[in-house]
């Protein structure tokens, strides 16, 4: 995968880079509840003032349709990231027009401005490039920072890459070569983990995964509707019956495809989900009763599952094994975790995970500062494991 990073752009000093950020950050009482996402864009705007270059923040912010909406304005950003950053930052009330040029030529070099939410007007999400061509005005060249927002077609994340030199900014850098190591461009054997509740919504990446892996395990839910569609007695668990022709539909592709899938073999099964329930395990094609609920996978499934893990180099994980909210539950989901995290440090594996509760589950495991990469991505994630192409990566390619 090649595409045009900052080592590429050259003579920054005196330029404006306009540079898209994810600040769609969690608030609580209008302050920023958790300063993730700032952090995330700090390489990007200090590597543009190391070499000279002004630096106007695109981003939006919740979803005002195209309407100026004060209680989704950006200003409550503007003071944390100064505190992060060590210098000041600038806010425009708009992100085109006057406002917002004006407010950029009075910058000094190496000066910072956030421009108010690109989401107030209407042209953004419908990409208008007309709209375009009014950011595009605001600035010299384009830098997207903004991976979770590439799976949009929007005006500041596409469009404007189209009318600028565009590049890609530190952590979408880092993001795009961890996405490449891990599916791109992997070291073989590689073994996918998919879990979480369904089937249905993750069909496209389920298809995509099985002609690219040596090796896919299921689990969670998902591995219920898998073991249903093999006559395995699920019992009264969450399970998409009517999705079992196209489980087995899948079970063939991956055949056909040389993809190895690995099942739960036996299942911890409770009649509640509440912690601390009474659980027992059984093995995958045992009698249940009406009542029983596959909730995990036993202990023989992770035994089988670290085993193929450490014949492989290569992991990418999407979506728990269990309902790991809800201790013992968890058991599956945090064992797996850890062997991986420790063949992650010891160098044996690489290790990618992402894409909605993953990042939570990896957390409750406390090992996602010991993965290779752990997307905080959520929705662009899960389109680049299904195989899509995300504009606003693909307008950034060399
Ligand atoms: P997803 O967002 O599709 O990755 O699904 C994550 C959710 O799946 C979590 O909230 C889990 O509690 C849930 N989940 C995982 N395993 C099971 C299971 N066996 N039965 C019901 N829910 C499950």
């Amino acid at each position: 995968m090649t595409f045009r990073t900052l080592d590429d752009a050259s003579d920054l000093a005196g330029k404006t880079a306009l540079v898209r950020v994810d600040f769609n950050v969690p608030m609580e009482g209008g302050k920023v509840a958790d300063d993730t996402r700032l952090r995330a864009a700090l390489p990007t705007i200090q590597r543009l003032r190391d070499a000279g270059a002004k630096v106007a923040l695109l981003a939006h912010f919740d979803r005002p349709k195209g309407k100026v909406v004060p209680e989704m304005s950006l200003r409550p950003v503007v003071q944390p990231l100064a505190d992060l950053l060590g210098a000041p930052v600038r806010f425009a009330d708009d992100c085109v027009g006057e406002t917002a040029r004006t407010a950029v030529a009075e910058l000094d070099t190496g000066g910072v401005i956030l421009l108010e939410n690109v989401r107030f007007h209407g042209g953004e999400e419908k990409n208008d490039p007309a709209f375009a061509q009014q950011l595009a005005e605001v600035g010299d060249l384009y830098v997207n920072d903004a991976f979770s927002a590439a799976h949009r077609a929007h005006a500041s994340t596409e469009g404007l890459a189209r009318l600028l030199p565009a590049y890609a900014g530190e952590s979408m850098r880092r993001e795009l070569e961890a996405l490449d190591a891990a599916l791109g461009n992997p070291v073989k054997p590689v073994i996918g983990i998919v879990g979480g509740a369904k089937v249905s919504t993750k069909l496209d990446l389920l298809k995509n995964l099985v002609g690219r892996l040596d090796r896919l395990a299921i689990g969670g839910g998902m591995a219920n509707t898998f073991l249903f569609a093999q006559g395995v007695d699920v019992g009264g668990s969450l399970a998409e019956r009517d999705m079992a022709d196209t489980a087995r539909e899948i079970l063939a592709e991956a055949e056909a495809k040389g993809c190895e899938i690995l099942l739960p073999v036996d299942l911890v099964v409770a009649t509640e989900v509440k912690p601390g329930a009474e659980v027992r395990t059984v093995k995958a094609g045992d009698a249940l009763s009406d009542d029983d609920k596959i909730l995990d996978a036993g202990p023989a499934s992770v035994a089988r599952l670290t085993a193929a893990i450490d014949a492989s180099k290569t992991l990418i994980w999407n979506g728990p094994l269990g309902v790991f909210e809800v201790p013992p539950f968890d058991a599956a989901t945090v064992a797996t975790a850890k062997h991986v995290a420790d063949r992650a440090t010891s160098g044996a594996l690489t290790a990618v995970g992402g894409g909605g509760d993953t990042v939570a589950a990896l957390n409750h495991a406390g090992v996602a500062d010991d993965m290779t990469f752990v997307s905080t991505a959520g929705g662009a994630f899960l389109e680049w494991m299904e195989g899509k192409a995300l504009p606003g990566v693909e307008a950034l390619r060399a």
